[in-house]
């Protein structure tokens, strides 16, 4: 799969706002969901997996050999916060997911619940269809920041796995830290499904950087390959070379040490000190933010990741450190 794809009108079979598209392959193999703008304010995993779809059609043409074991689908997150390019309209699509009770009614109390519930409707669609005997997630972000590039799994060992293939730092321990993320109803337990699920997310960097779109298609090729779908002769070098270029010197595992939440009260207290990025070193003490009851400051040494330059978000910063605990997988 090369890195430039021919630009093609849109196939109206399998498009809809929801879904970017459903690629059935002629072999069977996992299925792969993809989401891009589980945030509004991040449409670069939306036009990577676009790209991905313009590809795939090309890539027939291009290389009668290609062949693709089980289903790519690839769906858009929150359509209404895309359409006004905000994170969320009434609540973060990424702190709400549990366990899928569809009201009887057809009405929601959020935006939001009715984005989750579009979402849940098309993967179980595509699981009722399919004869795949595992589900394979890959949810793509972009951050306010700028800085290296990173993936974040929950801490089973197949997960962090096919993390590791990515050639990306990786961040474990993010479930204890963070409630009703998509990870962490595919991977710890939510979500009733009977089949192994592997499940990851890419922060493929900042919102308005255009490489960013290359990142999250290069990750999510990657990971097409890790897990099967593709094979490795039929993936262009192109895309380890895009995430190589991103990569900063820090350790290739790390773990969550500290979640900075911000008191709902003062959201519009925090304000993050300015120049921060991704993996920046920050040590105990160093004053990083204020809000309405003063500095804060590091509470332990590490490296910074995800500091909030932006109006909406639960979370002012996060720290993480190298692994430690022994066998990592
Ligand atoms: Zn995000």
């Amino acid at each position: 799969m090369q890195s430039k794809p021919e630009p093609s009108a849109p196939d109206p079979l399998g498009e809809s706002p929801r879904v970017i598209g459903h690629y059935i392959g002629e072999e069977p193999g996992p299925l792969v969901v993809a989401i891009g703008g589980i945030h509004g304010n991040e449409p670069a995993g939306v036009q990577a997996l676009e790209q991905l779809f313009d590809l795939l059609k090309e890539e027939p043409r291009l290389n009668p050999g290609f062949t693709f074991r089980g289903e790519l689908l690839a769906l858009r997150g929150n359509l209404e916060a895309l359409r006004v390019g905000r994170r969320y309209v009434d609540i973060d699509l990424n702190r709400i997911w549990k366990p899928y009770v569809r009201g009887t009614d057809n009405t929601f109390p959020t935006v939001e619940a009715r984005e989750l519930d579009g979402m849940l409707a098309a993967i179980e669609n595509a699981l009722e269809d399919s004869s795949a005997q595992e589900l394979v997630l890959i949810d793509l972000h972009t951050t306010t920041a700028t800085g290296g590039i990173f993936a974040i799994t929950g801490d089973d060992a197949p997960s962090l796995l096919l993390a590791a293939e990515l050639g990306v730092p990786v961040i474990k321990g993010m479930l204890s830290g963070l409630q009703g993320t998509t990870l962490s109803y595919f991977r710890s337990g939510e979500y009733d499904f009977e089949h192994p699920c592997r499940a990851i997310t890419f922060e493929a960097g900042a919102h308005t950087d255009e490489e960013s779109v290359d990142r999250a298609l290069a990750a999510t090729v990657n990971l097409l390959r890790s897990v099967g779908c593709v094979r490795e002769e039929d993936v262009s070098t192109h895309h380890e070379e895009t995430l190589r270029r991103a990569a900063v010197p820090v350790p290739t595992l790390l773990e969550l040490t500290y979640v900075h939440h911000i008191d709902p009260d003062d959201r519009a207290g925090f304000t993050m000190r300015p120049g921060y990025r991704n993996f920046q070193s920050v040590e105990e003490g160093t004053i990083i933010a204020e809000d309405a009851n003063g500095p804060i400051a590091a509470p332990c040494s590490g490296y910074i990741l995800m500091p909030l330059y932006q109006d909406q978000g639960d979370e002012g910063f996060f720290i993480v450190a190298a692994y430690e605990g022994g066998t990592a997988y």
